[in-house]
């Protein structure tokens, strides 16, 4: 699997059966994160709640639902770039 580096976006190719050991980026040395990416699931549940909470503080009811809806499209969106 691939990871990129927060630190300088060099991409990682780091072992996919490597468990939970952290690896550092090649290129700078940054900390990668972990090598366990949250399910599908839970990235548009995140996106759904946050959303809802973000549009929530916009404008009420009407803002948390049309928050809702941005946060499931930017939750499968985190899962297709992972
Ligand atoms: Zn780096």
């Amino acid at each position: 699997m691939n990871l990129r580096c927060p630190d300088c976006g060099r991409v990682n190719n780091i072992p996919a059966n490597a468990g939970n050991i952290q690896f550092r980026c090649y290129n700078c040395g940054a900390l990668l994160p972990q090598n366990n990416p949250p399910s599908a699931d839970t990235s548009e549940a995140v996106g759904l709640i946050g959303g809802a909470v973000l549009g929530g503080a916009i404008g009420g009811p009407v803002g948390a639902i049309v928050g809702a809806i941005i946060g499931a499209v930017l939750g499968r969106e985190t899962k297709g770039a992972a």
